[in-house]
Protein backbone atom coordinates (compact mmCIF):
# COMPACT_ATOMS: atom_id res chain seq x y z
CA UNK A 1 0.00 0.00 0.00
CA UNK A 2 1.38 3.54 -0.85
CA UNK A 3 2.74 5.36 2.17
CA UNK A 4 0.23 8.15 1.31
CA UNK A 5 -2.90 5.89 1.79
CA UNK A 6 -2.24 5.02 5.81
CA UNK A 7 -4.22 7.52 8.47
CA UNK A 8 -2.30 9.36 10.90
CA UNK A 9 -1.90 7.68 13.84
CA UNK A 10 -2.51 9.92 16.95
CA UNK A 11 -0.39 9.22 20.16
CA UNK A 12 -0.97 11.22 23.45
CA UNK A 13 -1.96 14.32 21.17
CA UNK A 14 0.85 14.26 18.69
CA UNK A 15 -0.39 13.00 15.04
CA UNK A 16 2.18 10.44 13.67
CA UNK A 17 2.35 10.06 9.39
CA UNK A 18 3.51 6.71 8.22
CA UNK A 19 6.86 6.14 8.77
CA UNK A 20 8.25 6.24 4.34
CA UNK A 21 11.40 4.08 5.08
CA UNK A 22 11.80 2.15 8.64
CA UNK A 23 13.23 4.76 11.72
CA UNK A 24 14.98 3.46 14.29
CA UNK A 25 15.71 5.36 16.96
CA UNK A 26 18.60 4.21 19.20
CA UNK A 27 18.65 5.50 23.28
CA UNK A 28 21.86 5.61 24.24
CA UNK A 29 21.48 5.44 27.98
CA UNK A 30 23.73 7.68 29.34
CA UNK A 31 24.65 9.28 26.28
CA UNK A 32 26.41 12.14 27.63
CA UNK A 33 26.28 14.91 24.67
CA UNK A 34 30.33 15.17 25.68
CA UNK A 35 31.02 11.52 24.17
CA UNK A 36 29.82 12.42 21.12
CA UNK A 37 31.92 15.96 21.33
CA UNK A 38 34.91 13.98 22.18
CA UNK A 39 34.27 11.12 19.49
CA UNK A 40 33.52 13.91 16.69
CA UNK A 41 36.70 15.69 17.82
CA UNK A 42 39.20 12.76 17.74
CA UNK A 43 37.47 11.16 14.85
CA UNK A 44 36.29 7.96 16.13
CA UNK A 45 32.41 8.15 15.42
CA UNK A 46 32.49 9.14 11.58
CA UNK A 47 28.83 8.23 11.23
CA UNK A 48 27.82 10.49 13.89
CA UNK A 49 29.34 12.85 12.49
CA UNK A 50 28.00 12.52 8.90
CA UNK A 51 24.56 12.23 10.74
CA UNK A 52 25.01 15.27 12.34
CA UNK A 53 26.09 17.19 9.35
CA UNK A 54 23.94 16.06 6.44
CA UNK A 55 21.25 15.42 9.06
CA UNK A 56 20.16 17.18 12.27
CA UNK A 57 22.18 17.34 15.55
CA UNK A 58 20.53 19.77 18.61
CA UNK A 59 21.02 19.05 22.19
CA UNK A 60 17.95 18.55 24.00
CA UNK A 61 16.05 18.47 27.29
CA UNK A 62 15.68 15.17 28.67
CA UNK A 63 12.87 14.52 31.57
CA UNK A 64 13.80 14.89 35.12
CA UNK A 65 14.58 13.15 37.15
CA UNK A 66 17.20 12.11 34.52
CA UNK A 67 17.02 8.40 34.49
CA UNK A 68 16.54 5.52 32.48
CA UNK A 69 12.65 4.32 33.15
CA UNK A 70 11.57 8.11 33.44
CA UNK A 71 13.30 8.67 29.79
CA UNK A 72 12.62 5.64 27.89
CA UNK A 73 9.03 5.93 28.56
CA UNK A 74 9.10 9.67 27.46
CA UNK A 75 10.39 8.66 24.42
CA UNK A 76 8.18 6.12 23.27
CA UNK A 77 5.01 7.99 24.47
CA UNK A 78 6.11 11.38 22.82
CA UNK A 79 4.88 13.14 25.93
CA UNK A 80 6.35 13.85 29.48
CA UNK A 81 6.20 12.24 32.67
CA UNK A 82 3.08 14.06 33.84
CA UNK A 83 1.23 12.18 30.68
CA UNK A 84 2.65 8.87 31.21
CA UNK A 85 3.31 8.68 34.84
CA UNK A 86 6.75 6.96 35.15
CA UNK A 87 8.79 9.85 37.26
CA UNK A 88 11.54 7.33 38.30
CA UNK A 89 12.89 3.90 38.37
CA UNK A 90 11.60 3.71 41.92
CA UNK A 91 8.89 5.31 44.03
CA UNK A 92 7.18 4.91 46.85
CA UNK A 93 3.14 3.70 45.75
CA UNK A 94 1.04 5.84 48.31
CA UNK A 95 -1.19 2.93 48.24
CA UNK A 96 0.82 0.93 50.33
CA UNK A 97 3.61 3.28 51.49
CA UNK A 98 6.50 0.36 50.45
CA UNK A 99 9.17 1.42 48.55
CA UNK A 100 9.18 -0.39 44.64
CA UNK A 101 10.46 -0.58 41.05
CA UNK A 102 8.52 1.86 38.51
CA UNK A 103 8.57 -0.77 36.06
CA UNK A 104 5.25 -2.39 35.68
CA UNK A 105 3.17 -1.93 32.53
CA UNK A 106 -0.02 -1.14 34.80
CA UNK A 107 1.97 2.00 36.05
CA UNK A 108 2.97 3.43 32.69
CA UNK A 109 -0.49 5.67 31.81
CA UNK A 110 -1.51 6.57 28.15
CA UNK A 111 -0.27 5.20 24.55
CA UNK A 112 2.93 3.80 23.46
CA UNK A 113 3.83 5.09 19.48
CA UNK A 114 4.57 1.18 19.43
CA UNK A 115 1.11 0.06 20.40
CA UNK A 116 -0.71 2.06 18.28
CA UNK A 117 1.12 2.41 15.34
CA UNK A 118 1.23 -2.05 15.20
CA UNK A 119 -2.67 -1.22 15.45
CA UNK A 120 -3.04 0.90 12.42
CA UNK A 121 -0.84 -2.29 10.99
CA UNK A 122 2.73 -1.16 11.10
CA UNK A 123 5.84 -3.81 12.13
CA UNK A 124 7.56 -2.63 15.69
CA UNK A 125 10.57 -4.05 17.21
CA UNK A 126 12.06 -3.20 20.28
CA UNK A 127 14.89 -4.73 21.77
CA UNK A 128 16.40 -3.13 24.96
CA UNK A 129 19.98 -4.12 27.07
CA UNK A 130 17.65 -3.93 30.66
CA UNK A 131 15.19 -6.20 31.30
CA UNK A 132 13.26 -3.93 33.72
CA UNK A 133 11.74 -2.05 30.24
CA UNK A 134 10.26 -4.61 28.53
CA UNK A 135 7.40 -5.03 29.69
CA UNK A 136 6.54 -1.26 29.60
CA UNK A 137 8.45 -1.06 25.85
CA UNK A 138 6.19 -3.69 25.01
CA UNK A 139 2.18 -2.48 26.59
CA UNK A 140 -0.20 -3.25 24.30
CA UNK A 141 2.03 -4.54 21.39
CA UNK A 142 0.16 -7.41 19.99
CA UNK A 143 3.17 -9.98 19.39
CA UNK A 144 1.53 -12.28 17.62
CA UNK A 145 0.77 -9.81 14.72
CA UNK A 146 4.96 -10.44 14.17
CA UNK A 147 6.09 -8.11 16.07
CA UNK A 148 9.49 -7.80 18.15
CA UNK A 149 10.20 -6.74 21.92
CA UNK A 150 12.33 -8.90 23.69
CA UNK A 151 16.15 -7.65 26.10
CA UNK A 152 19.77 -8.62 25.67
CA UNK A 153 19.42 -9.23 29.70
CA UNK A 154 17.32 -12.03 28.97
CA UNK A 155 18.25 -12.91 24.94
CA UNK A 156 18.73 -16.68 26.02
CA UNK A 157 14.95 -16.96 27.36
CA UNK A 158 13.10 -15.71 24.44
CA UNK A 159 9.78 -17.30 22.67
CA UNK A 160 7.63 -16.95 19.79
CA UNK A 161 5.13 -15.88 21.53
CA UNK A 162 6.05 -13.99 24.16
CA UNK A 163 8.95 -12.03 22.89
CA UNK A 164 8.45 -12.17 18.59
CA UNK A 165 11.51 -14.19 18.18
CA UNK A 166 12.92 -17.71 19.17
CA UNK A 167 16.74 -18.56 19.62
CA UNK A 168 17.87 -14.70 19.69
CA UNK A 169 21.65 -15.66 20.48
CA UNK A 170 21.80 -17.84 17.35
CA UNK A 171 20.04 -15.24 15.14
CA UNK A 172 22.16 -12.45 17.11
CA UNK A 173 25.04 -14.60 16.78
CA UNK A 174 26.72 -13.63 20.05
CA UNK A 175 26.50 -15.50 23.30
CA UNK A 176 24.62 -14.04 26.49
CA UNK A 177 26.20 -10.59 27.44
CA UNK A 178 26.87 -10.11 30.88
CA UNK A 179 24.83 -7.76 32.57
CA UNK A 180 27.71 -5.56 33.74
CA UNK A 181 29.41 -5.39 29.84
CA UNK A 182 29.59 -3.30 26.53
CA UNK A 183 28.10 -6.21 24.71
CA UNK A 184 24.72 -5.94 26.50
CA UNK A 185 24.53 -2.89 24.62
CA UNK A 186 26.29 -3.91 21.63
CA UNK A 187 23.69 -6.94 21.56
CA UNK A 188 21.28 -4.65 21.24
CA UNK A 189 22.64 -3.24 18.23
CA UNK A 190 23.37 -6.49 16.36
CA UNK A 191 19.73 -7.70 16.87
CA UNK A 192 18.11 -4.49 15.69
CA UNK A 193 20.72 -4.44 12.50
CA UNK A 194 19.61 -8.24 11.75
CA UNK A 195 16.09 -7.22 12.42
CA UNK A 196 16.02 -4.68 10.06
CA UNK A 197 17.62 -6.30 7.52
CA UNK A 198 15.08 -9.60 7.52
CA UNK A 199 11.92 -8.03 8.30
CA UNK A 200 12.21 -3.93 7.96
CA UNK A 201 9.89 -3.17 10.54
CA UNK A 202 8.35 0.38 10.33
CA UNK A 203 9.92 1.15 13.62
CA UNK A 204 13.00 -0.05 15.55
CA UNK A 205 13.60 1.14 18.96
CA UNK A 206 16.54 0.35 20.88
CA UNK A 207 17.50 1.40 24.23
CA UNK A 208 21.03 0.88 25.51
CA UNK A 209 22.38 0.42 28.55
CA UNK A 210 24.62 3.01 30.75
CA UNK A 211 27.11 0.85 31.93
CA UNK A 212 30.36 2.37 30.43
CA UNK A 213 29.29 5.60 30.96
CA UNK A 214 29.11 5.23 34.67
CA UNK A 215 32.34 3.39 34.56
CA UNK A 216 34.45 5.65 31.85
CA UNK A 217 34.74 9.21 30.95
CA UNK A 218 34.62 10.32 27.61
CA UNK A 219 37.77 10.03 26.53
CA UNK A 220 39.04 6.89 28.37
CA UNK A 221 39.94 3.92 26.32
CA UNK A 222 37.10 1.52 27.10
CA UNK A 223 34.36 4.88 26.26
CA UNK A 224 36.59 5.24 22.69
CA UNK A 225 36.23 1.85 22.22
CA UNK A 226 32.31 1.45 23.27
CA UNK A 227 31.78 4.56 21.29
CA UNK A 228 33.78 3.41 18.04
CA UNK A 229 31.49 0.10 18.08
CA UNK A 230 28.07 1.58 18.44
CA UNK A 231 28.84 4.68 15.76
CA UNK A 232 30.11 1.41 13.06
CA UNK A 233 26.17 -0.32 13.83
CA UNK A 234 24.85 3.15 13.38
CA UNK A 235 26.64 3.21 10.01
CA UNK A 236 25.20 -0.43 9.19
CA UNK A 237 21.72 0.90 10.46
CA UNK A 238 21.75 3.86 7.49
CA UNK A 239 23.48 1.91 5.35
CA UNK A 240 20.05 -0.49 5.13
CA UNK A 241 18.21 2.01 4.33
CA UNK A 242 16.82 3.07 7.82
CA UNK A 243 16.01 6.99 9.21
CA UNK A 244 18.47 6.56 12.34
CA UNK A 245 17.54 9.16 15.49
CA UNK A 246 20.34 9.39 17.81
CA UNK A 247 19.35 10.29 21.97
CA UNK A 248 20.18 9.43 25.38
CA UNK A 249 17.63 9.19 28.48
CA UNK A 250 20.35 11.20 30.43
CA UNK A 251 23.83 12.25 30.60
CA UNK A 252 26.77 11.70 33.19
CA UNK A 253 28.55 13.39 36.01
CA UNK A 254 31.53 12.68 37.62
CA UNK A 255 30.77 13.10 41.27
CA UNK A 256 33.68 12.37 43.24
CA UNK A 257 35.84 14.73 45.24
CA UNK A 258 39.60 15.12 44.62
CA UNK A 259 40.67 12.00 46.44
CA UNK A 260 38.04 9.54 44.00
CA UNK A 261 35.46 9.10 46.97
CA UNK A 262 31.48 10.20 46.12
CA UNK A 263 30.77 13.83 47.58
CA UNK A 264 27.24 12.29 48.87
CA UNK A 265 24.61 14.20 50.73
CA UNK A 266 23.68 11.66 53.16
CA UNK A 267 20.27 13.44 53.52
CA UNK A 268 18.08 10.43 55.12
CA UNK A 269 20.55 10.68 57.88
CA UNK A 270 20.74 14.26 58.24
CA UNK A 271 16.70 14.49 58.50
CA UNK A 272 16.73 11.37 61.03
CA UNK A 273 19.42 14.01 63.34
CA UNK A 274 16.75 16.41 62.56
CA UNK A 275 13.35 14.79 63.08
CA UNK A 276 14.19 11.05 64.35
CA UNK A 277 14.33 7.87 63.01
CA UNK A 278 11.04 7.06 60.14
CA UNK A 279 9.39 10.28 60.77
CA UNK A 280 10.98 11.09 56.91
CA UNK A 281 11.27 8.54 53.99
CA UNK A 282 14.02 9.67 51.21
CA UNK A 283 13.20 7.77 47.80
CA UNK A 284 16.17 7.77 45.36
CA UNK A 285 13.94 7.34 41.86
CA UNK A 286 17.49 6.11 40.29
CA UNK A 287 17.60 3.00 42.06
CA UNK A 288 16.88 -0.12 39.89
CA UNK A 289 18.74 -3.59 40.15
CA UNK A 290 22.12 -2.74 38.55
CA UNK A 291 22.73 -0.51 40.94
CA UNK A 292 26.55 -1.79 41.12
CA UNK A 293 28.12 1.48 38.75
CA UNK A 294 26.09 3.31 41.38
CA UNK A 295 25.16 2.36 44.26
CA UNK A 296 21.87 3.71 43.99
CA UNK A 297 23.11 7.35 44.49
CA UNK A 298 21.89 10.28 41.97
CA UNK A 299 21.48 13.80 41.52
CA UNK A 300 17.77 13.74 42.74
CA UNK A 301 15.97 12.40 45.58
CA UNK A 302 12.26 12.64 47.46
CA UNK A 303 11.46 13.46 50.42
CA UNK A 304 8.26 11.99 52.08
CA UNK A 305 6.60 13.26 55.37
CA UNK A 306 5.60 10.09 56.93
CA UNK A 307 5.82 10.66 60.95
CA UNK A 308 4.06 14.24 61.80
CA UNK A 309 7.21 16.41 63.25
CA UNK A 310 8.74 17.01 59.61
CA UNK A 311 6.43 19.71 57.65
CA UNK A 312 8.27 19.79 53.81
CA UNK A 313 8.27 24.22 54.74
CA UNK A 314 10.55 22.59 57.80
CA UNK A 315 12.37 19.89 55.42
CA UNK A 316 13.04 22.61 52.91
CA UNK A 317 14.38 25.31 55.68
CA UNK A 318 16.75 22.76 57.31
CA UNK A 319 18.11 21.82 53.83
CA UNK A 320 18.49 24.69 52.38
CA UNK A 321 22.07 25.68 53.55
CA UNK A 322 23.60 22.34 52.62
CA UNK A 323 26.43 22.43 50.21
CA UNK A 324 25.91 20.80 46.84
CA UNK A 325 22.18 21.13 46.70
CA UNK A 326 21.01 23.60 44.24
CA UNK A 327 17.44 23.62 44.09
CA UNK A 328 14.61 22.50 46.50
CA UNK A 329 11.15 22.60 45.36
CA UNK A 330 7.64 21.56 47.39
CA UNK A 331 5.71 19.06 45.63
CA UNK A 332 3.43 21.39 43.17
CA UNK A 333 6.46 23.59 42.06
CA UNK A 334 8.49 20.51 40.69
CA UNK A 335 5.83 19.09 39.43
CA UNK A 336 5.34 22.05 37.37
CA UNK A 337 8.56 22.87 36.99
CA UNK A 338 9.19 19.49 35.40
CA UNK A 339 5.93 17.97 33.76
CA UNK A 340 5.43 15.67 36.29
CA UNK A 341 3.05 13.59 37.61
CA UNK A 342 1.34 14.73 40.85
CA UNK A 343 0.00 11.84 42.61
CA UNK A 344 2.98 9.80 42.33
CA UNK A 345 5.59 12.97 43.87
CA UNK A 346 6.70 13.17 47.48
CA UNK A 347 6.35 16.47 49.94
CA UNK A 348 9.73 17.85 48.53
CA UNK A 349 12.02 16.91 46.17
CA UNK A 350 15.96 17.74 46.24
CA UNK A 351 18.35 18.41 43.50
CA UNK A 352 22.05 18.03 44.25
CA UNK A 353 24.77 20.49 42.10
CA UNK A 354 26.52 18.69 39.04
CA UNK A 355 29.50 17.29 40.83
CA UNK A 356 27.34 16.35 44.16
CA UNK A 357 24.65 13.27 44.60
CA UNK A 358 22.03 12.84 47.03
CA UNK A 359 21.27 9.65 49.27
CA UNK A 360 19.72 8.24 51.62
CA UNK A 361 21.20 6.80 54.84
CA UNK A 362 24.69 6.09 54.58
CA UNK A 363 24.68 2.50 55.61
CA UNK A 364 22.04 1.70 52.97
CA UNK A 365 24.04 2.67 50.09
CA UNK A 366 26.62 -0.14 48.87
CA UNK A 367 29.24 1.28 47.18
CA UNK A 368 31.45 -1.57 46.76
CA UNK A 369 30.79 -2.11 43.22
CA UNK A 370 32.59 1.09 42.03
CA UNK A 371 35.77 -1.17 42.67
CA UNK A 372 37.84 1.71 43.52
CA UNK A 373 36.40 3.51 39.89
CA UNK A 374 35.03 7.19 40.60
CA UNK A 375 31.84 7.85 40.96
CA UNK A 376 29.77 8.87 37.86
CA UNK A 377 26.45 9.10 37.96
CA UNK A 378 23.00 10.89 36.93
CA UNK A 379 19.63 11.70 38.02
CA UNK A 380 19.81 15.59 38.43
CA UNK A 381 18.85 18.68 36.16
CA UNK A 382 22.56 18.85 35.11
CA UNK A 383 22.52 15.26 33.42
CA UNK A 384 19.30 16.01 31.81
CA UNK A 385 20.73 17.27 28.29
CA UNK A 386 20.81 14.84 26.08
CA UNK A 387 22.48 14.29 22.35
CA UNK A 388 19.69 14.58 19.37
CA UNK A 389 21.24 13.50 16.21
CA UNK A 390 18.93 12.72 12.85
CA UNK A 391 20.37 10.45 10.02
CA UNK A 392 18.28 12.89 7.27
CA UNK A 393 17.57 16.52 7.24
CA UNK A 394 14.71 18.08 8.83
CA UNK A 395 11.61 20.10 7.06
CA UNK A 396 12.07 23.94 7.01
CA UNK A 397 8.56 23.96 9.96
CA UNK A 398 10.68 21.05 12.06
CA UNK A 399 13.69 24.04 11.82
CA UNK A 400 11.30 26.47 12.86
CA UNK A 401 10.03 24.56 15.74
CA UNK A 402 13.43 24.31 17.23
CA UNK A 403 13.87 28.06 17.26
CA UNK A 404 10.58 28.69 18.60
CA UNK A 405 10.25 26.38 21.43
CA UNK A 406 13.20 24.29 23.68
CA UNK A 407 13.41 21.00 22.05
CA UNK A 408 12.41 18.11 24.20
CA UNK A 409 14.41 14.46 24.28
CA UNK A 410 10.53 13.12 24.00
CA UNK A 411 10.15 14.65 20.37
CA UNK A 412 12.42 12.34 18.94
CA UNK A 413 10.03 9.99 17.01
CA UNK A 414 7.80 13.00 15.90
CA UNK A 415 11.39 14.53 14.46
CA UNK A 416 12.31 11.51 12.50
CA UNK A 417 9.14 10.39 11.49
CA UNK A 418 7.18 13.93 10.46
CA UNK A 419 10.09 15.75 10.40
CA UNK A 420 12.07 13.98 7.43
CA UNK A 421 8.67 13.96 5.07
ZN1 LIG B 1 19.97 5.21 32.00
Amino acid sequence: MATIDKPKVKVNGTDYGWPRKPVVVVCIDGGDPAYFDHGVKHGYIPNVERFMKNGFSAVADGTVPSVTCTNNMSIITGAPASVHGISGNFYLDPATGEAVVMTGPELLRGETIFAQFARAGARIAAVTAKDKLRRQLGKGLDISRGNICFSSEHADKVNKAEHGIDNALDFVGMPLPDMYSMELSLFVLEAGIRILKRDRPDILYLSLTDYIQHKYAPGEADAIEFYRKIDDCFGRLAELGAIVALTADHGMNDKSNAEGKPNVVWLQDILDAEFGKNDTKVICPITDHFIAHHGALGGFVRVYCRGGKATPDAIMRLIEPIPGITEIYDRHTVCEKFDLPLDREGDVAVISAKNVCVGGAEKEHDLSGLEGHRLRTHGGVTEARVPFVISEPISAAYREKVKSKPLNSYQIFDFAINGTR
